[in-house]
């Protein structure tokens, strides 16, 4: 495509999608982004915003260099948004450190570490117990180590997704309310997209609905196979000295975040689309952060939050061309990393659509890998 000549219409205002519209912006290329609800009202405003590319599904392995990439996107942002926009995201270096409380733990969080310290860019080491306390001496008695981590990061993600749209907004993409259900094509390629009002034309159309992913399967004759992961964070008025960094164990984590307040979390819940916070999950997560930091049982509740995340059948992303559609492309499976990776797939989605070709390797995320 040739930078200006024909508008893309991007379908959903997640991270992805408004990303997407951001480095088309950048391009010179004018996007619509048709977003149901609003922009980042699911997991894209309300995920903790961990930026830790270190680990995760497909990491070490495919899913590394896009993590990469991602973290190293964010950090130019933290700089260039607030200029553009004059909204803080709250972006931080934020050191993390994952406790082990048995002997299996301990054998997992060592099995990637030689890999991780080889990675240019942090420092990872293991800590004993007493080294970890001397970290944090809030942490556990029960523990038998962790894994301490600096070089990694985090960003407030409403705030975020709020400074990239208007970022977007001023170099030419449109924020429009609308329901997609279709595509219009003509001769194998897309001409427009079809929503509950009308028809917008367009020469190309990128598909970032995130757990929604799977309705498109009807619009492009691709099988998507996305289901939603439900995930729920509590954000705690906590008693003490904030934490100066993120806590974890076994998916769970723990962080005083700029808001002054202690954002913990989280569940993986198969509960179909329902986006409602539940006292089960509540108590769930209270309970994971008292294993952690016994010294919380006073912390008071003040924002309990649910969302999605778009989970791929084998765990990676979905980003590229739809097979036998010109003109239709497919952007989504972050899972629980869409924060970090939407920006590096929304950068390596605009140069396939532009260029032809990603800066770095994203054929592991074809579409097309589903047959
Ligand atoms: C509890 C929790 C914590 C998380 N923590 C982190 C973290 O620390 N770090 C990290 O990197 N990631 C984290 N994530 C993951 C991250 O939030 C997601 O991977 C990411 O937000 C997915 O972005 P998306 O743009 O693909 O989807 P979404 O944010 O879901 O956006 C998709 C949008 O598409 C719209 N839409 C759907 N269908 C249609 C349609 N037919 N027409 C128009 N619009 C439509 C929806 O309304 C929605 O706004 C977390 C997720 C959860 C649930």
């Amino acid at each position: 495509m040739n930078a200006g000549s024909s508008e893309v219409v991007i379908v959903g205002g997640g991270v992805v999608g408004i990303a997407t519209a951001y480095f088309l912006g950048l391009a010179g290329v004018r996007s619509t982004v048709i977003e149901r609800d609003s922009v980042g009202s699911h997991a894209s405003g309300f995920a903790y915003g961990g930026l830790t590319p270190l680990s995760g599904a497909g990491i070490p392995g495919p899913v590394y260099p896009l993590a990469k990439e991602g973290l190293r996107l964010h950090s130019e942002f933290a700089k260039s948004l607030p200029e553009e926009t004059g909204v803080a995201t709250e972006f931080r270096l934020r050191p993390s450190l994952s406790l082990s409380f048995t002997e299996d733990e301990v054998d997992e969080a060592k099995g990637p570490l030689a890999w991780q310290q080889e990675q240019d860019g942090y420092r990872v080491e293991w800590v004993d117990a007493a080294k970890a306390m001397e970290i944090e001496p809030r942490v556990s008695e029960e523990i038998l180590g962790g894994v301490y981590v600096e070089g990694v990061a985090e960003v407030e993600p409403y705030k975020f997704i709020l400074a990239l749209t208007q970022a977007a907004e001023k170099m030419g993409a449109t924020v429009r309310h609308g329901n997609v259900n279709g595509l219009r094509t003509s001769g194998g390629k897309v001409t427009g997209v079809v929503t509950e009002t009308g028809e917008i034309p367009c020469g190309a159309v990128v598909i970032a609905i995130g757990p929604w992913s799977a309705d498109a399967s009807s619009w492009t004759g691709l099988d998507i196979p996305i289901r939603p992961l439900k995930g729920q964070i509590l954000r705690l008025k906590a008693p003490g000295a904030p934490f100066d960094c993120s806590i974890g164990w076994a998916g769970n984590y723990a962080n005083t975040k700029m808001d002054g307040l202690l954002w913990t979390g989280t569940t993986e819940e198969e509960a179909g689309f329902d986006e409602n916070p539940t006292a089960a999950a509540r108590d769930q997560i209270m309970a994971s952060l008292l294993k952690m930091i016994p010294s919380l049982l006073d912390a008071e509740l003040v924002q309990h939050t649910a969302c999605l995340r778009p989970l791929s059948v084998d765990g990676i992303p979905i980003l590229g061309p739809v097979p036998g559609l010109e003109g239709a492309y497919i952007a989504t499976g972050a899972g629980r990393k869409g924060i970090l990776l939407g920006p590096g797939m929304a950068k390596a989605l605009t140069d396939q659509i532009l260029k032809g070709a990603a800066d770095f390797p994203i054929e592991p995320f074809s579409p097309a890998r589903f047959g």
